[in-house]
């Protein structure tokens, strides 16, 4: 179809004004978070209603378009981004203006939300009717709900709460061909068949757009107890992650992992931190403790820390006072990721391993990528209590950065192969997007990827959704 005339289609579905055609206008929708990955499309769609993205997708369909979903754009990916590969015209779908909560039922601890809606957003509101939403992670000012299900999201809690998968409990989804897939009953106890919404969690917009979900909320909890230490090394942590598992059990609801470069980088680029812990220590850990009882023990706290400090465990440690001084622990944590930034270029994974192989896993791969790029700053950060870590090779300052880039790829390989050597992955909540098709190819079983195509090939066999994404 003629350029004019799609446009010309496109707007008849939505008002001129959310058909968005001006190059200056479509440029912020064309790059990923990190600034790596650009894309190119002439059209960006703005629907406010299912309604809206069938005829959307229904016309793409039917012209051989590709749909790229996009909602907060903080995909670290490129799963969100056109890329017109083979000059086949692709248009992004944003999500931002369908952000309405629609209902929350306090009986079953659930709520409806259309797909544009801001995580934090989601999370006041259900703290707004004594309930809690525990899906938490840096990006939760800008990403959307739709953004969060389709790249089943971890985070900070999944220790206690799981991953999304564990939080949504029904989908309505425009499938390739625009009809709408409805299943928002919010059912505890559904066996009818396949529980086909599993499909689309996780699918990174390839089978289809989520439209809305249905969400399961959890208690709230009381209170917070939360304590940033100080350990000499990994093990000392592993060590201290065993402790607090037995003192707290399931109430320890995050464990979270920072090199000392982590948090000099937040120190230096971003100086309205408060930094509790003298920042040479060489690894810093958030533990936090959700509370349930009216009357929580905090004398079990204290004497946790002294116990640990006595043992040599932690070099130091403090407890937070105050919910200010909860969140300052927090705003480290959420700003490494603009703090690498800052830094300059890295090459940045997200890999999982058995929690017991992490402190050789690191090491391991410290000294290799040492050998293959020289020395630079790494940044190690993460969910330790998942075995899942954010792991940045920087560029070594005498490297030129084009250089640098051009050895993305081996790079990736390298750390890669080492996680998978120890029985780990190569994404452990991120996703494959633009950025890793070729080792999800390298990486997978060939039983698994038939079975992939086949169910993409099943529901989408236009290859409208997503195209040039996980495969
Ligand atoms: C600083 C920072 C920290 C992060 N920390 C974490 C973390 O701790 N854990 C974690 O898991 N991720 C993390 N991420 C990655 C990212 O924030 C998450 O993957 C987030 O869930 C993406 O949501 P989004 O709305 O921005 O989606 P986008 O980036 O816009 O899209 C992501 C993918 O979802 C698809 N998509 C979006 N909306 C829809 C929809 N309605 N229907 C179908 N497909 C759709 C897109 O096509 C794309 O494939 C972080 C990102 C940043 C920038």
């Amino acid at each position: 179809m003629h350029l004019e005339k799609l446009i010309a289609e496109m707007t008849a579905i939505t008002d001129a004004d959310r058909c968005i055609t001006h190059p200056d206008n479509i440029k912020t929708f064309l790059e990923d978070w990190r600034g790596n990955i650009k894309g190119e499309t002439p059209i960006v769609m703005l629907p406010i209603s299912t309604d809206e993205v069938s005829s959307i997708i229904k016309l793409c369909n039917t012209n051989n378009i590709g749909v790229i979903p996009q909602g907060g754009n903080t995909s670290l990916c490129g799963a969100n981004i056109p890329h017109s590969e083979n000059k086949r015209l692709e248009i992004v779908i944003n999500t931002s203006k369908m952000n309405k909560i629609i209902s929350t039922d306090i009986h079953n601890q659930s709520m409806i939300v259309e797909t544009g809606c801001i995580l934090t957003n989601i999370q006041d509101h259900a703290i707004e009717n004594g309930l809690f939403f525990p899906l938490s992670l840096s990006a939760e000012g800008s990403c959307q709900i739709g953004g969060n299900i389709s790249t089943n999201a971890g985070g900070v809690n999944v220790l206690s709460y799981g991953m999304t998968r564990e939080h949504v409990m029904g989908i309505e989804v425009v499938l390739p061909d625009g009809s709408i897939l409805n299943d928002l009953k919010g059912l505890r106890k559904d066996n009818t068949g396949y529980d086909l919404k599993q499909l689309f969690i996780g699918a990174e917009g390839t089978l289809g757009l989520i439209t809305k979900a249905c969400i399961k909320l959890s208690t709230l909890p009381k209170s917070y107890c939360s304590l940033m230490v100080a350990v000499k090394t990994v093990d000392y942590a592993i060590k201290v992650l065993k402790s607090s598992k037995n003192t707290f059990t399931d109430r320890l609801t995050a464990f979270e992992i920072m090199s000392s470069s982590c948090i000099k980088a937040v120190e230096k680029y971003l100086p309205n931190h408060r930094i509790p812990l003298d920042s040479s220590n060489p690894w810093h850990i958030i533990i936090e403790v959700s509370m349930h009882d009216n009357h929580p023990d905090n004398n079990q706290i204290l004497s946790y820390l002294e116990e640990e400090v006595q043992s040599n465990n932690l070099i130091d440690g403090v407890i937070a006072s105050s919910e200010t001084e909860r969140n300052d622990f927090w705003k480290i944590r959420h700003s490494i990721s603009e703090a690498e930034k800052h830094h300059g270029k890295g090459i940045a994974h997200d890999i999982s391993v058995p929690i017991k192989d992490i402190p050789i896993f690191i090491k391991k791969t410290i000294n290799k990528l040492e050998d293959l790029l020289g020395p630079s700053n790494v940044f190690v950060f993460g969910h330790l209590g998942d075995g899942n870590l954010h792991f940045t090779k920087s560029k070594p300052k005498t490297m030129e950065e084009d250089i640098f880039l051009e050895k993305s790829h081996a790079v990736n390989r390298l750390v890669h192969t080492i996680a998978e050597s120890y029985g780990g992955s190569f994404s452990a909540e991120h996703g494959i997007g633009s950025k890793l098709k070729d080792e999800l190819e390298f990486f997978s079983d060939e039983i698994k990827m038939t079975l992939m195509k086949a169910i993409k090939k099943t529901i989408d066999p236009n290859n409208t959704m997503n195209p040039n994404k996980l495969f």
